[in-house]
């Protein structure tokens, strides 16, 4: 499944804009992407917070200076009414991103286009075989008076494109990034979380991360069962002591860390099995 719509209306995935386009000439753009998983049991497709994003798709907007072009309600009943249209009976992505139509610089806001673009995405989450091996990036994360990464920004993207392609250069799978100030921040599209002992520990949202919504959800599973979750600055030269690690996001769902620069992680430690159950439970029922 690939299909797109543009202004509401479905389009082609080739459309023509502008050479002048400040979307492709500087990135101004802000965007969400969202999972939504098919049950064949019960016949079902169930987004994985769909409020939330949208919900942050318009702090973004607002943050940049982007009039949003359809209000929240249209947006999200658009989205729904896409389902029943497109006959969706499979694990999708949905991608909504805000963006300039027309001419203009950097600094424009008129002219905002919304584009809601669905393809397949299986679920990975009962793949065994699946873990990440990250690399202490060299590039840190945009601290937030800088260029806020707690706004989902096209153009913040290329900070995660540099330490990804650092990271990758030194072989491995993709990029941690630290605070200027030497904590540990996130990857490069996902958050990170650490276990220590029976607890998890995860950075802080004064870190410089994406408020990531599956960060949110998974503290959210622990907080009512009996796993403590701690949000704290953790310094680099902690990551040695800590007994395993994982990442999360809409896109990579819950993954383990199988290593750190030079610190190895077993990929089935029970704590992050639990969580994961426990995330993969919730979806199985319908029960988000
Ligand atoms: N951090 C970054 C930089 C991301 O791009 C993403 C993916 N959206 C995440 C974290 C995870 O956020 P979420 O759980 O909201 O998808």
């Amino acid at each position: 499944m690939n299909i797109a719509y543009l202004n509401g209306a479905k389009c082609g995935e080739l459309t023509q804009i502008s050479l002048y386009n400040p979307t492709f000439l500087y990135g101004v753009s802000c965007f969400e992407g969202v999972r939504a998983y098919w049950s064949a049991e019960r016949s079902e497709l169930t987004f994985l917070d769909l409020g939330s994003h949208l919900d942050r798709l318009y702090e973004s907007a607002e943050a940049m200076g982007l009039p949003p072009p359809v209000s929240r309600t249209e947006l999200e009943a658009e989205v729904h009414a896409i389902i029943s249209a497109d006959n969706v009976r499979e694990d999708v992505y949905f991608r909504i991103t805000f963006y300039i139509g027309g001419d203009g610089s950097w600094r424009t806001s008129r002219d905002v286009h919304y584009l809601v673009s669905v393809r397949s995405m299986p679920s990975r989450l009962a793949d065994p075989a699946r873990s990440v091996r990250l690399g202490v990036s060299r590039f840190r994360r945009i601290p937030t008076d800088v260029m806020p990464p707690q706004v989902k920004a096209g153009a913040n993207y290329l900070n995660s494109r540099y330490a990804y392609r650092d990271a990758v250069g030194r072989g491995f799978d993709d990029a941690l990034f630290l605070t200027t100030d030497g904590f540990v921040s996130e990857a490069t599209g996902a958050a990170v979380f650490f276990v220590a002992g029976e607890d998890l520990v995860t950075p802080s949202v004064d870190c410089d991360l994406l408020r990531s919504i599956t960060r949110q959800r998974v503290i959210g599973h622990c907080r009512s069962s009996d796993v403590t979750v701690r949000e704290a600055r953790i310094p680099a030269n902690d990551i040695a002591g800590f007994d395993a690690a994982f990442v999360t996001g809409t896109s990579v769902e819950l993954c383990p860390v199988s290593a750190i620069d030079e610190t190895e992680f077993p990929v089935d430690h029970s704590v992050y099995l639990a969580v994961r159950d426990e995330f993969v439970r919730r979806i199985v029922d319908g029960a988000l």
